[in-house]
């Protein structure tokens, strides 16, 4: 599919706006670390591809890998073995087509909302001509209203989604979550993933969540990969047909989340 190419109507520029996701591809990705004079291997051979607009979950233990997995698929370090490519081509650092939503919103306290979400395009030059990108970005996530407020007067969801606006006025091809709603209360946490999934729907990127949370893979990915204790390798993938939105009790569901943990080792003991 050809994605469309919309008239911008500030500049009249014809604008690549990309309207799908793009494919990834990771292959035999190792990683390690130097400790304390010691090597410490943090990712084993990892292979895996996502199609474009796929919603793929990373699963994994605590201190296994995945936020190391992802800064080397935003390109902010390079492998040590392996390969990573989006649309066939290469990755070699990082790029505004690949953006990360950090468990941590780290927005700039002095900054309103809005100049926050525009931190992106205005590093980029292009926010003289865009700026209606950043009004799209908060309506997106139901933030229009508080453009004129600064941080310290969000509470943590919308922190989290003026943090999600920021990476999606980017029109990002890849959008990387790591763990993005790990800070936030229950309730909201299930509020958060309930729009995560709306606003994949609408923009079509491709999503790749990083979570220990075995019910929000579930949940949100159409394919959920298992990975083991560091160094982390793949242990399974379950593949999640069930149509959105979906629901926590559903029987399949259920079901799948027994599969997940009997692939952790853990026996689903409630
Ligand atoms: P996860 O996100 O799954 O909790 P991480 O990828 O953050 O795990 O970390 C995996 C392992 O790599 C941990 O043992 C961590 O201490 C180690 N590690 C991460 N970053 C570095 C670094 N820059 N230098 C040394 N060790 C690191
Ligand atoms: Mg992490």
């Amino acid at each position: 599919m050809v994605a469309a190419m919309p008239l911008d109507a500030a500049t009249g520029l014809i604008e690549p706006r990309s309207r799908r996701g793009a494919a990834l591809d990771v292959s035999g990705l190792s990683h390690e670390f130097e400790l304390d004079g010691r090597r410490l291997s943090v990712l084993d051979r990892i292979s895996f591809h996502a199609e474009p607009g796929e919603f793929v979950a990373l699963l994994g233990p605590s201190g296994c890998g995945k936020s190391t997995l992802l800064r080397l698929v935003a390109g902010l370090e390079p492998p040590c073995a392996g390969r990573l490519s989006m649309d066939g081509r290469r990755i070699e650092g990082p790029d505004p087509s690949r953006v990360v939503v950090f468990q941590d919103p780290t927005l700039y306290p002095w900054r309103t909302v809005w100049r926050n979400v525009a931190l992106g395009l205005e590093a980029r030059k292009l926010l003289r001509h865009r700026r209606e990108a950043v009004d799209d970005a908060l309506r997106l996530v139901g933030l229009s209203g508080f453009a004129n407020a600064y941080p310290h007067q969000l509470s943590g969801g919308m922190a989290q989604r003026a943090a999600l606006a920021r990476a999606l006025v980017n029109d990002p091809m890849i959008l990387i979550l790591d763990e993005p709603f790990g800070q936030l209360d229950s309730l909201t946490r299930i509020a958060m993933q309930a729009e995560l999934v709306s606003l994949w729907q609408r923009s079509s990127f491709t999503a790749l969540l990083v979570t220990h949370d075995v019910e929000e893979a579930l949940l949100l990915a159409g394919r959920v990969i298992v990975l083991s204790d560091r160094p982390a390798r793949i242990q399974a993938e379950v593949v999640n047909n069930q149509p959105y939105p979906r629901h926590r009790g559903d029987a399949r569901l259920v079901e799948l989340r027994r599969e997940v943990f009997s692939r952790l080792g853990l026996d689903d003991t409630w």
